[in-house]
């Protein structure tokens, strides 16, 4: 039997995945299928029941299911619980499903194959929406001594910081937090196509600090090429996305994928391509 994944989303048209898992299965030579699925909300329920069979090994979750699929599932692993949303599903016998979360790890891997990250120095993390919580968990992870949020809802980064430990400032104040910081993401999704520009003045970052967007579209967004430009090192979002990607694909085919300079530009021409 072939071993089937993929991805469920409403809409899934937009999403990488395909390309990501499809490169890996033809460059290691797998016999495996991953396709993209369009699952409107009232049929989660049933589409779920459905991939239930022997043939399906698991699938990828993006909008609007992360949240909503956990009820559905068998069982949660312990940092999809702590992040309260799962982006990967795994078949773990007898028609039972796991949810996961990938999003912390991959985004941990894409920041270390770049540079170790320091601990002992602060890490300021702007955003609170589904993408800064997996950070904040990676961070937690990894004991980074001290943690600084800023959200423009500061309630959402006061709920963040209720899950985890970190220090919520105001979105006003965001310049202000760089002041000694060792490590600097944007997960907002400001500085993505169509979105208005970060508005950050970086002059209190340290230039040792490494500076990091999730955002992929544009891949050199105005907060990399500024920090570029006064000498900071910078990691752009693909990395992250890519990263996600190994831990279903492992589950999934058994085989553990690279991420590599091929991969990454096999995705940046299907970005190009989807304009
Ligand atoms: P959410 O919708 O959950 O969160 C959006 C975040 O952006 C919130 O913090 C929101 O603040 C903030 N924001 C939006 N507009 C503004 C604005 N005008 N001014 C200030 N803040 C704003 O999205 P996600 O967390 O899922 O994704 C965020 C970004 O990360 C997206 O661009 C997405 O494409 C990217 N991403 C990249 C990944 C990767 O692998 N590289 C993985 C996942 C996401 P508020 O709460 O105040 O609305």
């Amino acid at each position: 039997m072939i071993a089937r994944a993929g991805v469920i989303g409403w809409p899934v048209g937009h999403s990488l995945s395909p390309h990501i898992h499809r490169f890996w299965l033809a460059e290691l030579g797998i016999q495996g299928r991953y396709e993209a699925v369009v699952v409107p909300p009232d049929w989660l329920a049933d589409a779920i029941d459905r991939f239930r069979t022997g043939e399906w090994r698991g699938f990828n979750v993006t909008v609007p299911h992360k949240e909503s699929i956990i009820p559905l599932l068998d069982c949660l692993n312990p940092l999809a619980q702590a992040i309260g949303a799962v982006n990967t599903v795994v078949a773990i016998g007898e028609g039972r499903f796991e949810g996961r979360n990938s999003d912390a790890p991959g985004f941990l891997a894409s920041l270390s194959a770049v540079s170790a990250i320091e601990t002992d120095r602060p890490a300021v993390l702007l955003g609170a929406g589904g993408a800064a919580r997996a950070i904040l968990a990676a961070l937690n992870s990894v004991g980074i001594s001290e943690i600084r949020i800023a959200n423009r809802d500061r309630v959402r980064a006061e709920i963040l910081a209720s899950s985890f430990p970190a220090k919520v400032w105001d979105w006003a104040d965001r310049g202000l937090m760089l002041d000694d910081a060792g490590l600097l993401i944007n997960a907002t999704s400001l500085g993505m196509v169509g979105q208005p520009q970060l508005e950050l003045d970086l002059i209190r970052l340290p230039t040792r600090a490494i500076v990091t967007d999730i955002v992929y579209r544009p891949l050199a967004t105005d907060l990399l090429l500024r920090a570029q430009e006064r000498g900071n090192s910078v990691v752009d979002g693909l990395g992250m996305l890519l990263h996600q990607a190994v831990e279903g694909f492992s589950a999934w085919f058994g085989a553990t994928p690279k991420v590599t300079q091929e991969l990454r530009a096999h995705v940046l021409a299907a970005i190009a391509h989807a304009g």
